[in-house]
């Protein structure tokens, strides 16, 4: 049974028992104790509560991530199992096939029900499914809650009733629908005593660790303390600085809304009662980061009504680009040595901290797939391995607007990397801080390190070719070139097998 409503507020079922059955709850990506559904009705019950992790083998062998990844997941268990034992409970972790884990649980235990939080990505929902009809087989009750987003993506419908895949009606829409509130902590509980095994990080699941500072530290607390010192201190200058990845103006709360560490809902509060009589420029602010987090919310909607979308095209005429794979070419976006200033720095943040800025994301996605006509899936996997926030939804949904593939049709855009740099990064101080062996260059140059004279290059120390990469495209020309291809796919042609 799903339970679409999030406040039910009638769990208070108390089974007069020596010895009542237990509710599971079965914890994935809300790694959380305050304002979390499943687990705070649960608590409402007043039965013994089974908070429990799976470590589940079968999908952890799809998962590409760096050991990072599992790592920061690894801090968010850590973080979620003292947070239970502080109202009573106790993290159990499993390891095992879901169906395994829980038929031995199930043994031991006689659950009368599972809650858990609903997740759209639509393998998730798929897994969800299986794992339902399971439970149902045992005579276990099984309930659902919203969670990952603020609304349910079947509860946003255009007039017709169909899904939306234009961002600004979606937002209009999203706006208006009523919001859920916070539901706090929950109350106490216990957990009947069971065996638990250590949480696995990185190295447990096998997985080397590339990532040498991630960006953030996972859990509940640091995901509190981090968006209240955003809150605090950035959120006024939000809307003037987050497009300048030298200024830190994000609130790099993304790791922790993709593990669950805190709510959407509680967020949205948060901003709503800031906007309260607030000033032109905080308004401001608060609207912004509020329209970036319907973003968030439009992605899932449409990874949810249109899951092909995962591996596909949203607009099929673009099913007949003819992408090229060169693989040096390929090589070098990742490591960030394309000669390209910007791209470079963007592309050893994600690589040394799991996290990339926005506004530089959109550019060596541009990047990647239209000056060096790559394939967006590609790039997507690529920052699918790195990404501590990876969200399929977000991170398909920003690849496919990158391409010009997906949804929210707006005119071919084309960024050139750099007439970016110069407009965002003016003074290269983001630049030198990823890339350093520009550190002498001055922000005339640095941009475009191959243009200094060779007296210059004597100056800085930085010959281009030899201490830092000439440029591995020709911009304009590779502009001109997707246009081409890009017009030709969409008037349906296929296109010329022109060489590159
Ligand atoms: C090619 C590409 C891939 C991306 N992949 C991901 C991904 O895997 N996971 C992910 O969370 N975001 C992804 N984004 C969106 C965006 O870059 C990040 O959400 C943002 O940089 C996170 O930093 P922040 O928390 O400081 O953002 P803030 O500016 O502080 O925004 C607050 C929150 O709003 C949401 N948000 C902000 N911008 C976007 C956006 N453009 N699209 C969707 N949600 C947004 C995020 O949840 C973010 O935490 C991608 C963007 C591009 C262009």
């Amino acid at each position: 049974m799903t339970n679409r409503k999030r406040d039910v507020g009638k769990d208070t079922e108390v089974i007069e028992s020596d010895n009542p059955r237990p509710i599971i709850c079965w914890f994935r990506r809300d790694l959380r104790v305050r304002d979390n559904p499943a687990l705070f009705h649960a608590a409402s019950t007043g039965l013994p509560v089974i908070p429990i992790f799976i470590v589940d083998t079968e999908l952890i062998e799809g998962i590409k991530s760096d050991g990072a990844v599992f790592d920061f997941q690894a801090e968010c268990l850590q973080d979620l199992a003292t947070n239970i034992e502080e109202i009573g409970g106790r993290l159990i972790v499993r390891t095992g096939t879901l169906t395994d884990v829980f038929s031995t649980i199930i043994g031991e235990t006689h659950p009368r029900a599972v809650y858990f939080d609903r997740d759209y990505e639509p393998s998730a929902m798929a897994r969800d499914l299986a794992a339902t009809k399971f439970l149902s087989g045992y005579g276990i009750d099984v309930k659902s809650f919203d969670d990952v987003t603020i609304h349910h993506p079947e509860d946003i419908k255009t007039s017709n009733g169909g899904p939306y895949a234009v961002f600004s009606p979606f937002a209009a829409r999203w706006r208006k629908l009523p919001k859920p509130k916070p539901l706090g902590k929950p109350s106490r509980f216990t957990t009947p005593r069971l065996s638990s095994e250590p949480i696995p990080g990185g190295e447990e699941l096998g997985r080397e660790r590339l990532i040498v500072s991630p960006i953030v530290r996972g859990g509940e607390k640091n995901a509190s303390n981090r968006w209240n010192s955003f809150l605090r201190e950035r959120l006024l200058s939000y809307a003037d600085a987050r497009d300048l990845p030298q200024v830190h103006g994000t609130s790099k709360m993304s790791p922790y809304l993709r593990f669950g560490c805190i709510s959407p809902v509680r967020m949205y509060w948060d901003l709503a009662e800031l906007s309260l009589n607030a000033s032109e420029r905080m308004s401001a602010s608060t609207e912004k980061l509020l329209s970036e987090m319907i973003w968030r919310e439009f992605y899932t909607h449409v990874l949810y009504h249109f899951p092909y979308t995962a591996e596909r095209n949203f607009r099929n005429q673009f099913d007949l680009l003819k992408w090229a794979f060169d693989e040096r070419a390929f090589k070098a976006w990742k490591e960030g040595r394309t000669g390209f200033p910007l791209v470079d720095a963007g592309m050893r943040q994600l690589n040394a901290t799991g996290w990339m800025h926005n506004r530089v994301r959109m550019v060596t996605a541009s990047f990647l797939t239209k000056d060096l006509f790559i394939d967006w899936r590609h790039g997507e996997m690529y920052f699918a391995t790195k990404l501590l926030d990876i969200e399929k939804a977000s991170n398909v949904g920003g690849w496919q607007w990158s391409a010009s593939t997906g949804v929210d049709p707006r005119p071919l855009r084309i960024f050139n990397p750099v007439i970016q740099s110069r407009r965002f990064d003016p003074e290269g101080i983001y630049i030198k801080e990823w890339v350093p062996e520009l550190r002498k260059v001055p922000p005339k140059y640095v941009h475009e390190p191959a243009r200094m004279s060779p007296a210059l290059q004597e100056e800085t120390g930085v010959v281009p070719g030899k201490d830092y990469p000439l440029p591995i495209v020709d911009h304009r020309a590779a502009a001109e070139y997707f246009k081409g291809e890009y017009a030709k796919a969409k008037a349906g042609h296929r296109p010329s097998k022109l060489s590159r």
